[in-house]
């Protein structure tokens, strides 16, 4: 299966890809880790990214185009879920082309829906293993006892100057797109607020759903 996880930061997109990938055998591609990677190993493209980060901004669609196709290409083209990409109209565009060139259309993008207070809320909780990228919530998924806390970290771009940017950048140029998937009866909508397993729950439906509907055409 080939899916899209889309929403805004904070929407429980990372939280949610790594169940599927743990439970449903997909792999989860997050440009966003791989992003951070890179920059934690200072490679070019990490040296390129991190101003952008930094500010909230979203990195060239040129620069995550690569990553993300790379990545596919890795998977085979199938049994992926993808977390934080395509982030623009033009990724959205180039990941179609990319796709049909290679015989591998998407299945579903479920769409987490999330209020802007959860979300805000949820990101200035957010904890990050810095080794492993698992995410944390202080209050209703804190880090087990047996995780070192020097270990437990806040992403820079998690703190409020930038969250707000980052909002009013997945508003402008990340929003549009479920229409883009919309028109591509690609898109299901799902309640993102609640805790993880029921939202999973949910995303489970989305996508049975989605394959009922293709087998029926
Ligand atoms: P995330 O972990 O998905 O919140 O991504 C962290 C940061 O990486 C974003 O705020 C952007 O600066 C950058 N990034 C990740 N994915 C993309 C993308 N598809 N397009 C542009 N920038 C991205």
């Amino acid at each position: 299966m080939r899916i899209v996880l889309f929403g805004p930061p904070g929407a429980g997109k990372g939280t949610q890809a790594r169940l599927l990938e743990e439970r449903h055998s997909l792999t989860q591609i997050a440009t966003g880790d791989i992003i951070r990677e890179a920059m934690k190993n200072e490679t070019p493209v990490g040296k390129e990214a991190k101003s952008y980060v930094e500010k909230g901004e979203l990195v060239p669609d040129s620069v995550v185009r690569k990553l993300a196709e790379q990545a596919i290409a890795d998977q085979d083209f199938d049994d992926f879920v993808l977390d934080g990409y395509p982030r623009t109209t033009q990724q959205a565009e180039w990941l179609t082309a990319f796709l049909e060139e290679n015989d591998a259309p998407l299945h579903a993008v479920p769409s987490l829906h999330v209020p802007d207070d959860v979300i805000v809320d949820r990101l200035s909780k957010r904890r990050m293993h810095k080794e492993t990228g698992d995410t944390y919530h202080l209050d209703h998924n804190p880090p087990p006892a047996d995780v070192d806390d020097d270990m437990i970290i806040q992403r820079d771009d998690d703190r409020p100057e930038t969250v707000r940017n980052r909002l009013a950048v997945y508003r402008d140029e990340t929003e549009p797109l479920e229409e883009y998937y919309r028109e591509r009866d690609l898109l299901v909508v799902v309640n993102g607020v609640g805790d993880i397993e029921d939202v999973h729950g949910r995303i489970l439906d989305a996508l049975e759903q989605a394959q009922t509907s293709a087998r029926a055409e």
